[in-house]
Order: structure tokens, then sequence, then C-alpha cells
């Protein structure tokens, strides 16, 4: 038989090889979570870049929108008949305050004024208040200056009366000989910078120069996010005075990345270029930690699902292991059943083998000794039957005489009767030799039909001398029709046994008697042998049908012992009965009964 069970040397190394397979399992699912946090990071860094980019053309829009929409307002001014007028000739400058207050409150412009060739203001949309322009010298100033020179101009920078930044967008006013003046418009981004702010964002709008303008920080306005080439110069173009300009540069982390105020913010650029403007704007959107917790929840499903996966196959593979156990175990446990089983039953083999030679002999024995048994019975017999033949003899003798004389006389006709009589006594001769040859010869083993009373006239027949020798009385009770089933040779060596035992018992004895009485139950034929003699006393019945038990002198010792076999064998018993206060002794045979 193949053994489909591996042996157990080789579980050893296999559990080693595991252990290698866990560890590299191990490590492979760790670089998968520090790779999925990579990947997870830049996706998420990359989304963040996408998230400001989008916002950057909005943030762009509004600023130059607001840019835009002041930028005009000097251009329409400065072809105004009232404002060319006042700067002519000085002129409804009442009016002319009055009409740029509403054009500014209109617009949205912080201050509207018109500049006079001197340099000095003539009116202003906050004429008459405390901080009015009107009557102020802007000679100096680089948007009057240039848009005088060039025709317009625009330019940030702090508002020397009212110290808050803006632009100043100017153009210059044609007359008919040649320019008469300036118009201002000052737009200020406080919304829109409360805008960014609101949303967010980080927005720094930067000049040419690098210095931070308008801006959702208030404390970074006019600090410069690269070192200077002439501060002098930026001081005085963005009207700051004596006011030191603070170098701050942006504290770059990567690409598209920087450090604002201690966070990492994402950050998209792009350039404003309305009137004449060479800004840029640049905004930023902080990205509040994503990127890490991103890259973090990344690592950690890949290393929770990575170790579940692990652990999963570990588990699977202790179970097949267990199982692959439990499978040699039990086949090692039903190979030693078997080798058990095989062994006993060997055994048994054995035993059986040995059994049964034991009861052939045990048979064998028994077979010899019921045969001993029926030559003992027949030497006792013989005495009976010779007496039983003398008798014909004697009358064969006396035929042959006569018949002998009758044949000298030439009597034919009375010696044939006399040759007649002699064949009819050898016949009854020959009846009695074939029943003792019968008797003596070894039983037949088969069983078959055999008449009560044909078995107990069989009996009588092969004991009639010594009965009549004795004088014995045969009394019988009503005949039976009953059949048995037994070997017929046997049946009658049981019944001639009791006989015999009971003609024994009854030499010397005064009115020999046996009664013989067949009675028939539904399943059984009882036959009831009871003589008339001494009986069997109390002592003698314990060891009655023990092998050689004899008070005979020439007894065996046998004939019940091989009586009560012989019984047994055709599946009956042999019973001596209770003693019942009468004389003598009664045996009683018990067989099967058959139709
Ligand atoms: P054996 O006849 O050779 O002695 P048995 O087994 O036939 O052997 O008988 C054993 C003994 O049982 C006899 O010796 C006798 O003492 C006693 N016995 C048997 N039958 C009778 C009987 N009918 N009456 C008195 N005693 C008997």
């Amino acid at each position: 038989m193949d053994d489909p069970v591996p042996p157990a040397a080789s579980a050893a190394p296999s559990r080693r090889k595991v252990r290698l397979a866990l560890l590299l399992g191990l490590l492979a699912v760790i670089g998968l979570a520090l790779l999925a946090a990579r990947i997870a990071g830049e996706r998420a860094a990359a989304a963040e870049l996408g998230r400001v980019a989008a916002a950057l053309p909005l943030a762009s829009s509004a600023l130059t929108g607001v840019v835009e929409k002041q930028r005009v307002v000097p251009v329409v001014l400065a072809r105004d008949p009232e404002v060319r007028a006042a700067l002519a000739e000085g002129a409804g400058r009442a009016e002319l305050d009055a009409k740029l207050a509403a054009i500014a409150t209109e617009s949205g412009a912080s201050v509207i004024y018109v500049i006079g060739r001197d340099g000095v203001a003539i009116s202003a949309s906050n004429a008459g208040r405390p901080d009015s322009f009107v009557g102020a010298d802007y000679g100096f100033r680089a948007y009057f200056t240039r848009a005088l020179r060039e025709g317009a101009a625009a330019q940030y920078a702090l508002g020397t009366v009212s110290g808050r930044p803006g632009l100043y967008l100017s153009h210059r006013v044609e007359g008919p000989a040649g320019p008469l003046g300036v118009v201002v418009v000052k737009v200020e981004f406080d919304e829109l910078e409360a805008r960014w702010r609101e949303s967010g964002l980080v927005a720094l709008v930067i000049d040419e120069r690098g210095v931070v303008l308008a801006t959702s920080a208030p404390e970074r306005r006019f600090t410069a996010t690269r070192e200077l080439g002439d501060p002098a110069e930026a001081r005085r173009a963005l009207q700051l005075g004596a006011a030191p300009i603070p170098v701050v540069p942006i504290d770059w982390t990567g690409e598209g990345f920087a450090r604002l105020d201690g966070r990492i913010h994402a950050s998209a650029a792009g350039p404003v270029t309305e009137a004449g403007l060479r800004w840029r704007l640049m905004l930023f959107a902080p990205v509040a930690g994503g990127i890490a917790a991103a890259a973090w929840n990344a690592a950690l499903t890949t290393l929770l699902a990575g170790l579940l996966l692990v652990a999963g196959a570990y588990a699977l593979w202790r179970r097949r292991r267990r199982a692959a156990e439990r499978a040699r175990a039990l086949a090692e446990m039903n190979a030693e059943l078997e080798r058990r089983v095989a062994a006993r039953t060997e055994e048994l083999r054995a035993e059986i083998a040995e059994r049964e030679g034991a009861e052939n002999r045990a048979r064998r024995l028994r077979e010899e000794l019921a045969q001993a048994n029926r030559l003992s019975i027949l030497g006792q017999i013989a005495a009976g039957v010779a007496h039983e033949i003398n008798q014909p003899l004697a009358a064969i003798r006396a035929y042959a005489d006569t018949g002998a004389r009758f044949a000298a006389l030439g009597n034919a006709e009375e010696a044939r009767g006399n040759f007649g009589a002699i064949a009819k006594v050898t016949e009854r001769i020959g009846a009695i030799t074939a029943q003792l040859r019968g008797f003596a010869r070894r039983g037949a083993a088969e069983e078959r039909r055999v008449g009560v009373e044909e078995a107990i006239e069989g009996a009588l027949a092969l004991l009639s001398g010594r009965i009549r020798e004795a004088g014995v009385e045969i009394r019988r009770g009503p005949l039976s029709g009953a059949a048995v089933r037994a070997g017929r040779i046997r049946l009658e060596q049981i019944l001639v046994n009791l006989l015999g035992n009971a003609l024994d018992a009854l030499r010397g004895r005064e009115a020999p008697q046996i009664r013989i009485a067949v009675a028939e139950g539904p399943e059984t034929v009882s036959i009831s042998i009871r003589d008339n003699g001494p009986g069997i006393g109390a002592a003698a019945r314990e060891t009655l049908f023990l092998p050689f038990n004899t008070t005979k002198e020439t007894g065996l010792g046998l004939g019940l012992v091989i009586s009560g076999d012989l019984a047994r064998e055709f599946g009956g018993e042999l019973r001596l009965d209770p003693e019942d206060g009468t004389l003598g002794a009664s045996f009683t045979l018990e067989l099967r009964r058959v139709e």
C-alpha cells in the first residue's frame, strides 16, 4: 500500500520554510505599504497642486477685474470737458469735486483727483474732507510725472496723505497747446484681500522687483521675496520714505510647495499684465496635512490588508498542516488497527483450527468409546444369542435327521417338507445374526426418521434371550406411532444399555419387571424404562453419568455416559428420573419428535 502521508522528518524543514515565507511576506507588506504611502502622497500632492492651480485663474481675474474696471476711469475723465475746463480755466471746481465723488462711489475707486500741470491737485473726490487731496502737491509722484511724459501710468504705492497702500492709475489731460494736467484714480484692494483671506488662501501680488504689494497677509506687504538690487529706488517707487524693506524669502520645501507660517502650502503663480503692470500673482493653499494623511491612510490600509493577507495565508497553511497531521494520525491508527485485527484473526484462526482438531479428536474418541460400548454389549448378549441359536440348530438337526430317514424310505414328499422347515429355521438364525451384525457395525453418523416402537422392538429382540432366561416380565404401555430424528443403531444402543442395566439390577429379584412407556409431547417424544430392582442410592446418583463408574464386576462404567452423549447428539437428553417412593430405578430418554 502506498503511504500518502509524508514522513514526520519533513515537517521541520517545511516549518522553517514557512517562517521564512512569513518574514518575506511581512517585508513585502511593509515595502508595499511604503510604496502605497508614496504613491498616495504624490497623488494627494498633485491633487492639492491641481486645486490651487484651479483657484489661480479666478483670483487672477478678480484682481485684473478690479484694475480693469478702474483703468478706464482716468481715460474717460481725461477727455471730460469739465475736467479740461477746470484745468484750463479753473472753472466749476466745486461741481467737478461732486462729479468725481459720484464717480468714485459708483466705480468703487478709493479716490479720484485731478492734478494741474504744476503737480498741485485742483479737484478731488474727497474734497472738503479732512483728508482732502485738493491743494496737495503731487509733482514728485512717479504716476504724475510719467503720465505727463508718456500719457498714462500705473504705480502701486503707500498713500502719503492716507497712509493706505493702493494702485494709482493716471492719465494725461490734453489741451490745445500741450498737456493740461493728469487725472488719477486710486484703487485699493482691501475688499479683494479680505475675500482671499476668507477663502483660506494666501495670495501675494509681487511686483517686478519681488516686493509684495497687495496680499491677503498684511504683515507681508512691502517685504521683499528676494534681495533687492536697489533698495532706495524701490523705497522711492513705493513711496515708503525711509522705511526699510525687509527680505522675507518664500520657504520652498519642494516643487510647488512652500512653508508659510509653519504650514505646508501648495502654490500656483501667474502673471498679471493689466494696465502695463508687470506683476505676479502667487496663490498658496494650505495642504492641511492632507498629503501626509493620505499617505498614512494608504500605508495603514495596505499594511492592514497585507497583514490580513499574510495572517490568512498563515492560518490557511496551519489548518492544512493540522488536517494533514490528523489524516496522518488517522492513517497510522487505521494501520495499527488493521495490524491488530490481522494478528487477532490469525490467532483466532489458529485457535479455531486447534479447537476443530480437538473436537475431531474428541468425536473420534467418542465414536471409539461408543464402539467399545457396543462391543461390550455384544459380549454381554453373546450368551443369550448363543442360546437363541442353539434352539434353531437343534431343530435343524432334528429336521435333517428325519429328512434323511424320509429320503431313505423314498418318501420324497416328507423329505421336501423337512428341507422347507430347515430353510425357515435358518432364516430365523439369519435374522438374529443380521441384527447382531448391524449392531456391531460402527453407527453411521447420519440421522433419519426412526419409529419409536421399531427401535424398542429392535432392542428387545437383541436382549430377548437374556430376558427369557431371567424370567423378566416386560410390560409395555400403549403403542405409539411417534417417530424421532436419530440414528437407528445408536438409538437401539441407548435402549439396549438401559434395558441391560435394568436386567442386571433385577438379577435375583422377586417378580422382576421392566416397564416401558412412551409419552408424546408437541415437540418431543419420551421413552421411560423403569425396573423394580434395588434402585440407585443418593450418593450413586451424583456420579452416575461419570465414566468408569460401575458397581459390576465385568462392567466398564461407560454405558450411561455414552448413552447420554448419543442422546445429546440427537438433540435430546437422557436423565435419571427422581425417586417417587416406588421400587427400582427409572430412566427417561427424551428426543426431538418428527412427523
Ligand atoms: P456398567 O453397566 O458398565 O456398570 P453403566 O454406565 O451402564 O455402566 O452403569 C453405571 C452404574 O450405574 C452401574 O454399575 C450401576 O451401579 C448403576 N445402574 C445403572 N442402571 C441401574 C439400574 N437400573 N438400577 C440400579 N443401578 C443401576
